[in-house]
């Protein structure tokens, strides 16, 4: 756990509102058929239409990928470059006009680029998760905790969160980029044709962007490209620090989002699995007050009190898997074998959501969480510059 996933500066946050209303407004007035002025980058007027169309969503949403030689960031459509951003991020962008993209960088800061310059994926529109769910049109987004001068927890012997987290994500990803088998029993997950590969899997940051996968990213960036992705799940994945109790069983927690529906089915199937995975491993296992499946509501507000959950629009949840602060935790996370089984788990969570109505286990009701005084500097946030040759 950490203050990281806590709210950001008030300043950034208000103009991210500012632009996600004006993208929302957007989406709504075209939605009814109706371009309107107010949404100032709107340019051209369709002829009138007697009928409306159906609402076509999700066509103005979508993920730029970055590609090699990086791409370009302009102040606006047709008017100046300024910046060549890192090859191998992804830029969500939640409004098109025409060739331009409005995209959010990693600095929680809105930017264009040229569709030209970048590869697009279009916002997926899947149906909901329940059984009959076609996985190979699956869209999961997933968010290994942290980066660069945000290192997450770090354990006595010096591993860090980031360094783990982003490991654990890809591992998750290969899973999910070939059919598989699985031992629901056991949790063995073996080639097979069981479960098919997913339609499409994208990481907030990994060893193809900047300095291998490094690099600092905002709140508000991580659920934007979730929302732009139009995921059918959100996982971000953690671990813990700061344990109050030893435990018979390791301390997983995974907080779920209180505003998306099916976020705490998620989180109670990904605790679930983890338990299953974990339970051929053997540690002084920590944890806290409560274990499984939690969410924490911010007194003032009544919302979600972390920001990434708050603002995710589907099925979102934060993994903490078990104390990288306690010494044979940390050790047990140093290991591969321990991170593939934290990935076999999430996988099969997610395997499990999507495709069933299944329950999971350990889902507990929302608790009430002051906020913490303390919060993260949030001083300046660099965007990754593509190295010039
Ligand atoms: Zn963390």
């Amino acid at each position: 756990m950490d203050l990281q996933l806590a709210g950001r500066g008030r300043p950034i946050l208000i103009a991210l509102s500012a632009v996600s209303a004006i993208a929302l407004f957007a989406i709504a007035v075209s939605a009814l058929g109706v371009r309107s002025a107010a949404a100032e980058y709107v340019t051209t007027f369709p002829p009138a239409q007697t009928q409306q169309p159906e609402p076509e969503a999700s066509v103005d949403a979508g993920i730029a990928f970055v590609p090699d030689g990086g791409a370009q960031l302009w102040d606006g459509p047709d008017r100046d470059a300024y910046f060549t951003i890192h090859e191998g991020v992804v830029l969500p962008y939640m409004h098109r006009q025409g060739d331009w993209l409005l995209v959010t960088t990693m600095c929680n800061e809105t930017s264009w680029v040229n569709a030209a310059d970048v590869e697009t994926q279009e916002q997926a529109n899947n149906p909901a998760p329940g059984p009959g769910f076609d996985l190979s049109e699956a869209m999961i987004v997933l968010d290994p905790g942290h980066g660069d001068r945000d290192w997450g927890g770090v354990g006595p012997g010096g591993l860090s969160e980031k360094a783990v987290n982003l490991d654990i994500a890809e591992r998750v990803r290969e899973l999910m980029s070939v059919s598989q088998s699985v031992d629901w029993d056991t949790g063995a997950i073996t080639p097979g044709d069981e479960v098919p590969a997913f339609g499409s899997v994208i990481l907030t940051r990994d060893r193809n962007g900047p300095n291998e996968g490094d690099f600092e990213l905002g709140l508000g960036y991580r659920s934007t490209v979730a929302n732009a992705a139009g995921a059918d799940a959100f996982v971000s994945i953690h671990n813990n620090t700061v344990p109050r109790f030893n435990t018979d069983i390791p301390g997983s927690e995974v907080y779920y989002a209180i505003g998306a529906e099916g976020s705490d089915r998620l989180a109670g199937l990904i605790y679930q699995e983890l338990l299953l995975s974990f339970s051929s491993f053997h540690a002084d296992w920590t944890g806290g007050e409560l274990l499984g499946a939690r969410a924490r509501i911010d007194p003032d507000t009544g919302d979600d009190y972390y920001g990434i959950l708050r603002r995710a629009t589907m099925p979102s949840v934060i993994v903490e898997g078990v104390y990288i602060s306690e010494p044979e935790e940390e050790a047990l996370l140093a290991t591969p074998e321990f991170r593939q089984a934290y990935a076999d788990a999430v996988y099969r969570g997610i395997v499990r959501f999507l495709s069933s109505d299944d329950n999971g286990a350990g889902v507990n009701d929302p608790e009430l969480f002051p906020l913490d005084a303390g919060t993260v500097s949030g001083n300046g946030c660099d965007l990754p510059a593509q190295p010039s040759e």
